[in-house]
């Protein structure tokens, strides 16, 4: 019996997705679910803001060109895993409260992450993961990765 009818991966790009992305792809294969992709850009201005003014025009540019590097990245991804382009979303924030967002708008009912990105600690949930098992308001499924 399928469980899922929407399933969305998060994907971070900083390390090895592909255990998330695989297992994302089997289980929206076997349910027979529609499958989703999402990178949340995290906005450096916040990060920068309290450093004055003159930081803020380099902040922007570098905020574009990371843009236009998620939007290749996310494309390519889609591509391979042959995915309608409505169905790889990018969006701007704290990953974990658009990770909630994004599977209320999609109505998605299983997300699938890592356990931690790549500079967490083996045996310990993320913060990523940890905030979106908190509140979320659907299945999570955390994979455990690079061990
Ligand atoms: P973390 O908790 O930050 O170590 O990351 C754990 C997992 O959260 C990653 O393996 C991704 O599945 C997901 N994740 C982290 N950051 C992002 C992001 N910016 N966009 C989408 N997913 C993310």
């Amino acid at each position: 019996m399928a469980m899922y009818k929407k399933i969305l991966i998060a994907v971070d790009f900083h390390g090895d997705n592909e255990e998330i992305i695989d297992k994302g792809q089997e289980l929206a294969r076997s349910n027979g679910a529609d499958l989703y992709l999402l990178h949340v850009n995290e906005s450096l201005m916040i990060a920068y803001a309290s450093d004055g003014m003159s930081w803020s025009d380099q902040v922007v540019s570098l905020e574009a060109e990371i843009r236009k590097e998620t939007e290749k990245k996310i494309a390519e991804l889609g591509k391979r895993l042959e995915l309608k382009n409505e169905n790889c979303l990018i969006r701007e924030g704290k990953p974990s409260s658009e990770i909630h967002q994004v599977c209320k708008d999609e109505g998605i009912d299983l997300v699938v992450m890592g356990t931690h990105g790549q500079s967490g600690f083996q045996l310990l949930l993320g913060s990523t993961a940890n905030s979106v098992l908190h509140g979320s308001p659907c299945d999570v499924l955390a994979v455990r990765v690079g061990d």
